[in-house]
């Protein structure tokens, strides 16, 4: 197989890249007709591999552009896809398809983002049936294909029928992420700005080392009794850290694994302006 440059948006965009994806389509459409179900789900792997890459590309480009929600819900496709490719691959092609690196990327970017709210939708369901073989699943009867392998090329999922909504209630630790329930207008994504001003493409190295830092109370002095405290309590700065002679601020220190530019160098983040 040859290589290809698959880094930035640009590269997303390719007429190389459109080919190697028409390749392996084809190639698992004949293997399937022909009953090559190693060939076929070796084509799955590439396939969604590739397709995983992509979407990673794509996340941090909009991050980078400030669309800030949509690179949230593209984040959480990439966790659902990087899964499923790890749950059906093996561990040269985990190396080779930078199956790690964006795992790690993943939570860590999610982690930088401020939404803690999401609602969460209570279901009941009539009956799930397998996408493989269309057996209806019952506690008792169940078919041979496990949820999430992949069979000649197709990945096995529980299709729902006859779903019902019955209530909605707001959680912090949601099934699915993308019901965020915040307007991202009132949010504050600063963290996610400044490291992406500093990253040129989706796979530079970084890590994030989150701390506390202790400042003078003096440094305080224009916050008033009835403001927010500025270690971020959520309580007022009269029932919080007032009376204490230091304030303990979240800080989070980004790391890099290239030079900084030099203007960014002395740079704090994130509530430092003192
Ligand atoms: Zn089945
Ligand atoms: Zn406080």
């Amino acid at each position: 197989m040859m290589k290809i440059e698959l880094t930035t948006i640009d590269d997303t965009n390719t007429a190389e890249i459109k080919n190697v994806l028409e390749y392996l389509e084809t190639e698992k459409k004949s293997a399937i007709a022909n009953g090559d179900e190693d060939k076929a789900n070796n084509c799955w792997l590439n396939l969604a591999s590739l397709d995983l890459n992509i979407l990673f590309i794509k996340a941090f480009n909009n991050i980078k552009l400030k669309n800030y929600r949509q690179a949230w819900n593209e984040l959480e496709q990439c966790e659902i896809k990087e899964n499923y490719i790890r749950e059906n691959s093996y561990k040269d092609h985990i190396a080779a398809s930078r199956l790690d690196f964006i795992k790690s990327k993943i939570s860590k970017w999610q982690s930088l983002y401020p939404y803690c709210l999401f609602c969460s939708p209570g279901f009941k369901v009539g009956y799930y049936s397998c996408s493989i073989c269309g057996h209806k699943i019952r506690p008792r009867s169940r078919c041979e294909h496990k949820k999430g392998k992949v069979y000649n090329g197709q990945l096995c999922v529980h299709e729902v029928h006859d779903m019902e909504m019955l209530e909605i209630s707001i959680v912090t630790k949601p099934a699915q992420k993308y019901s965020v329930m915040h307007d991202d207008s009132t949010l504050d994504f600063t963290l996610l700005e400044h490291l992406s001003s500093f990253l040129d493409n989706a796979f530079e190295d970084w890590n994030i080392r989150w701390t506390k830092m202790k400042f003078p109370i003096a440094r305080f002095s224009s916050v008033s009794k009835e403001d927010k405290c500025p270690c971020k309590s959520d309580k007022t700065f009269e029932a919080c850290c007032m009376a204490k002679n230091e304030v303990e601020i979240p800080h989070v220190d980004f790391l890099f694994s290239k030079p900084l530019p030099s203007d960014a160098e002395n740079i704090v983040f994130p509530y430092d302006n003192g």
